[in-house]
């Protein structure tokens, strides 16, 4: 993880978690912890609580919770690295070395380059050069504000316009080279004029910027159809990871954080359009999917996403399969309808802001969005592709994750096949397809593996009598009460540890019980903090304070354990049978499903025992 050069075990010493957070909180003293009001969610009763011990905090309410610089990164809205250089200062800890001293050099003057750079083609699109540019502008309703606020520009229909430019400035063909400005020229090429060509031209100029506003990279839209790709973007360079940067966000960074919401499109004119239509939240991913690092950087400022791609884009299908990505990221996303075949550039343009504020308002939650998606077709759809529309959209609702949402979309979705299906409006028929699309649901989540009452059900074995709870969140408390346990007590560690897997766990917690396996397999001590110093995901570190800040029954601690270690081996067998019966479902041949049998016999028969063992063991 990237500290930015400080010692952070030294900024942890020194600083105290308690006084960090004070002015945000008012804590009261309860037991080996403070307490207090949530500075993340409104409540009433505190929920919000401070271990001094290990320097973790954790909210029972919203779920938040890490390390002093993940409160620093909440509250200040930055970065985990601003965070850290931020909490450095306050407390005078001073930068480990003068950082790689020549890599800085380096960056220093690749962004010295990539300004000096984006002042030529400012000038270009002003001066004669740029009349086409500043014409194709005018007419797609670019206003002068945008111009100068986004910094456009133009690249000269020239070999090396920019190479000449910046050669006055000091600047070689291979520093260009190096920035993904020019290239070599070929050695076919080569006549008399050997050396570097530009790779930007006759194109209009998006300068792509850091989220302090300083460039690093260009984007470059063809002005005649006949010069191919129609966007060009700079390479990666130590400047610019194309992954990791969303464009438009340095200007949109200050909406986001008051409006708690960001607006994701996916190119450049987009972007500016919808800046200028009254939505200065916009960022643009520019042309590659929402990836993992574009979401972390935004869920920081925001909660809520709103993607206006098209209908039809390659990003709107990634983000629908990346919906586990935004779960985790604690993200709600609605997707705005667009109109078939317009991007959000086009409908401004053709239709006026107000048309287009109206869709954004109108946007839907992405499970109805795409519940939407695949039952409107089919109302006038021939049976079969009806059957085949139901089934895809009752594995959009297994996906969700068991719970609250889940139930509500199970119900909406039957309501809605209510009118798919014809003839399908009286009580009974309704009841009949909910209880058709709950077996199908659950037929489904037991392939995903999710330890469910259900999924125990489906499989048909006997759910065991003390886990009436279906849903996965009483799963996850038993998981959390282990691991808390395990930290607290080794000696328990050490005897239930290696039993277990870390798929055994749901996957916020894998990390936590992998560290922990680890310190096991060392011989070491199992503290926070070196289970901490293991984990490098603030997803992890959030799942981490959640179980220290976890209370252990101290009496019964070997007893909870015991049981919890019981419930893990219970699951991990219940997965492996679905998937056997899956397997046999498949299976041909007698002969195949002889062997799948035996195995699936003496599953059940552990499945029993453990059962068994764990009745005598809380007698
Ligand atoms: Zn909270």
């Amino acid at each position: 993880m990237a500290g930015g050069g400080y010692d952070l075990e030294e900024i942890r010493r020194r600083a105290d978690l308690v006084e960090i957070i004070s002015p945000h909180v008012a804590l009261r003293k309860a037991g080996r912890r403070l307490t207090g009001l949530c500075p993340f969610h409104q409540e009433r009763s505190p929920s919000f609580s401070v271990d001094p011990e290990s320097g973790l905090w954790y909210c029972f309410g919203c779920k938040a919770g890490g390390d002093l610089f993940r409160f620093i990164e909440l509250t200040e809205k930055v970065s985990f690295s601003e965070a850290v250089e931020l909490l450095a200062r306050r407390l005078g800890v001073p930068p480990r070395r003068p950082a790689d001293a020549a890599q800085q050099r380096h960056k220093d003057r690749l962004l010295d380059l990539h300004r000096a750079a984006c002042e030529f083609f400012q000038a270009q699109l002003q001066g004669p050069a740029g009349k086409q540019a500043r014409a194709y502008l005018d007419h797609r309703g670019v206003s002068a504000g945008s111009l100068d606020s986004f910094a456009l520009g133009y690249a000269p229909q020239s070999w090396d316009a920019l190479l000449t430019a910046l050669a006055k400035r000091g600047y070689s063909g291979q520093d260009l080279a190096r920035a993904g400005l020019a290239a070599p020229r070929r050695p076919e090429d080569q006549g008399a004029a050997a050396g570097f060509y530009d790779l930007f031209r006759h194109r209009l100029i998006f300068p792509i910027r850091d989220p302090t506003g300083r460039v690093i990279a260009f984007g470059g839209r063809a002005l005649s159809d006949e010069d191919q790709p129609k966007y060009l973007n700079s390479p990666d360079t130590p400047l610019f990871q194309k992954r990791a940067v969303l464009y438009a966000f340095d200007q949109a960074r200050r909406t986001m954080g008051e409006k708690g919401q960001a607006l994701v499109v996916e190119g450049y004119l987009d972007a500016i359009s919808c800046h200028e239509a009254g939505f200065p939240e916009t960022v643009a991913t520019m042309g590659t999917a929402l990836t993992p690092e574009h979401v972390d950087l935004l869920r920081r400022r925001v909660t809520r996403l709103l993607l206006a791609f098209d209908a039809d884009s390659a990003g709107l299908a990634a983000a629908l399969r990346g919906r586990e990505l935004f779960q985790q990221a604690g993200l709600t996303v609605h997707v705005v309808a667009l109109p078939e075949g317009l991007d959000p550039d086009r409908v401004v343009r053709q239709r006026g802001p107000q048309a287009f504020a109206e869709l954004v308002a109108a946007a839907l939650p992405m499970v109805e969005w795409e519940l939407n998606r695949i039952l409107r077709p089919l109302e006038s759809a021939p049976e079969p592709a009806r059957l085949e529309g139901m089934r895809q959209a009752i594995e959009v609702l297994a996906r969700l994750p068991a719970g609250l949402e889940r139930e509500y979309y199970t119900r909406w979705l039957v309501e809605r096949w209510g009118v798919v299906l014809p003839g399908s409006d009286s009580p009974s028929r309704l009841a009949n397809l909910e209880a058709a699309v709950r077996q199908e649901l659950a037929r489904l989540s037991t392939r995903r593996g999710e330890p469910t009452r259900r999924t125990a059900e489906a499989v048909g074995g006997p759910a065991p009598a003390d886990r009436q709870g279906p849903d996965a969140v009483r799963v996850s408390l038993i998981e959390t009460g282990l691991l808390a346990a395990f930290i607290r007590h080794n000696d328990l560690a050490a005897r239930y540890g290696p039993q277990l897997e870390a798929s055994d766990f749901a996957s916020g917690q894998r990390g936590i019980f992998a560290a922990i396996r680890n310190l096991l397999d060392r011989q070491e001590r199992i503290t926070t903090q070196a289970v901490l110093a293991q984990l490098e995901e603030p997803q992890a570190r959030e799942a981490l304070a959640e179980v220290v800040i976890t209370e252990v029954p101290e009496d019964r601690a070997e007893e909870s354990v015991a049981s919890a270690v019981g419930r893990l081996l219970e699951g991990r067998l219940l997965r492996r049978e679905a998937g056997l019966r899956q397997r046999l479902q498949q299976a041909g041949s007698e002969g195949e499903r002889e062997p799948i049998l035996r195995e699936l016999t003496e599953l059940r028969r552990q499945r029993s025992q453990l059962a068994g063992q764990r009745l005598v063991g809380s007698e």
